[in-house]
């Protein structure tokens, strides 16, 4: 064990103070914010939404799900993918490594960052019962399997599940991986060679990019799969189609859950390989409609809005990414309703790239006081908080209400 305490600026949200934790009554965010009336951005987690759309997405896969855990880790929401079926938890790091295993003894865990540090290889190896790990180059495979195979570690029996992370050509994806991590064809086909005498396991791995809205990108990288698997000759027991799946925003509508199981089970299909699994790792997906925070208003400047969360806080894809996110008004007094005008806000930091430029939909006399709700901030949003300026007094609830959009496919059955 390490003597260092590691800092932990920011851990997970707390339960708000007037809230009991056993409590189990899921009220609504307006119930709550009436009641709460909160001067901190409140994150009101939905349990129910993320269960629900997590068993959806596990129904129309065919394949096993993994969650990629730093979409959102807070514990609210893991037990949330949990309840909604899923079992296997794809994760980065050391931390989130042993978060999961705390959570759930019994559950499947990937280390699927390419780039590792080796006492987590270890750590994870021989406490938390990991044995898959995604790899796209040779120096990390001797890495991996020099740690595996140290007098400490050594497992004889056992080989472990490894993993070549392809790169992609670019697709329609808002965020791109393929620039960071991947092994370009040439270089994931000898991989694949290496590693297939060392594996107890083989896969292939994927991401086509965060928020992709291209069903096509699908078919293509698996098509390019089957290509490298191939070429390479040797047997490969998995491919990971990757995470990716999008969430509807105010602007972004995306094709129905079905047409991208459509795309995935054809070019599955096309593939013949009767032998090969299919994985999954979304993580937008599962979770992105299951959050929102609510914030207040502070001051107003015409129709610039100061409000007390912002880039610093969960709102960071609103910032340089330029997200919308949807918004709702809590009025703090009843007044007449205005139709609606956009806004902008600036966040609590005393930085001036703190500004999210949305436009925002709002009435147009919101006031200081007022509360916002902003929603499907249920993926990198809370997690993407930081303490910066002092401002990091966040809270957590969990509420029944519905998404504040929903995305085709996921519809919660009629209640
Ligand atoms: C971030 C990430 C995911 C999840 O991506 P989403 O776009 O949120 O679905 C899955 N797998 C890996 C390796 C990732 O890095």
């Amino acid at each position: 064990m390490s003597l260092i305490e590691n800092r932990a600026a920011v851990g997970p949200l707390h339960r708000h103070i007037s809230l009991r934790a056993e409590e189990k009554i899921l009220p609504s965010v307006n119930e709550m914010v009436k009641t709460l009336r909160p001067e901190e951005p409140l994150h009101c987690v939905r349990p129910g939404v993320i269960s629900n759309t997590a068993h959806a997405f596990s129904t129309a896969f065919n394949g096993d799900v993994l969650y990629a855990v730093k979409c959102n880790p807070e514990p609210a929401v893991l037990r949330a993918v949990w309840d909604g079926g899923v079992r296997h938890f794809d994760c980065a790091s050391i931390s989130e490594v042993q978060l999961v295993r705390r959570l759930f003894p019994g559950a499947e865990i990937h280390f699927m960052h390419p780039v590792k540090a080796r006492s987590a290889i270890r750590e994870a190896w021989m406490l938390h019962g990991v044995r898959d790990f995604v790899l796209d180059a040779e120096s990390e495979l001797a890495k991996i399997m020099q740690e595996l195979s140290k007098p400490e570690t050594a497992k004889p029996d056992t080989k472990p599940g490894l993993f070549i992370r392809l790169a992609l050509p670019e697709t329609g994806a808002a965020i791109n991986l393929s620039k960071k991590f991947g092994a370009e064809p040439e270089a994931a086909i000898a991989l694949l060679r290496a590693a297939r005498p060392l594996a107890g396991k083989l896969g292939l791995a994927f991401h086509v990019g965060s928020q992709c809205m291209d069903p096509l990108a699908w078919r293509d990288a698996m098509q390019l799969s089957g290509e490298i698997i191939r070429a390479s000759g040797v047997r490969v027991d998995v491919l990971d189609i990757g995470g990716g799946f999008p969430v509807a925003y105010p602007d972004m509508d995306p094709p129905p859950l079905g047409a991208f199981m459509a795309e995935i089970d054809a070019a599955y299909d096309a593939l013949q390989m009767p032998g090969l699994k299919l994985w999954a790792e979304p993580g937008r997906a599962l979770v992105g409609g299951g959050a929102s925070v609510v914030v207040q208003v502070q001051m107003r400047r015409g129709h610039m809005l100061y409000i007390n969360d912002g880039v610093y806080g969960a709102l960071a894809d609103a910032g340089a990414l330029r997200f919308r996110f949807p918004t709702r008004l809590l009025r703090a007094r009843a007044t007449q309703g205005a139709p609606d005008a956009p806004f902008g806000f600036f966040g609590p930091s005393c930085d001036s790239l703190d500004v999210m430029h949305g436009p925002f939909l709002l009435p147009d006399d919101v006031a200081e006081g007022d509360w916002i709700e902003i929603g499907q901030l249920g993926a990198y949003g809370t997690c993407l908080r930081t303490a910066f300026n002092g401002f990091d007094r966040a809270a957590l609830v969990e509420v029944s209400d519905r998404a504040m959009l929903e995305t085709a496919g996921y519809e919660l059955p009629e209640s």
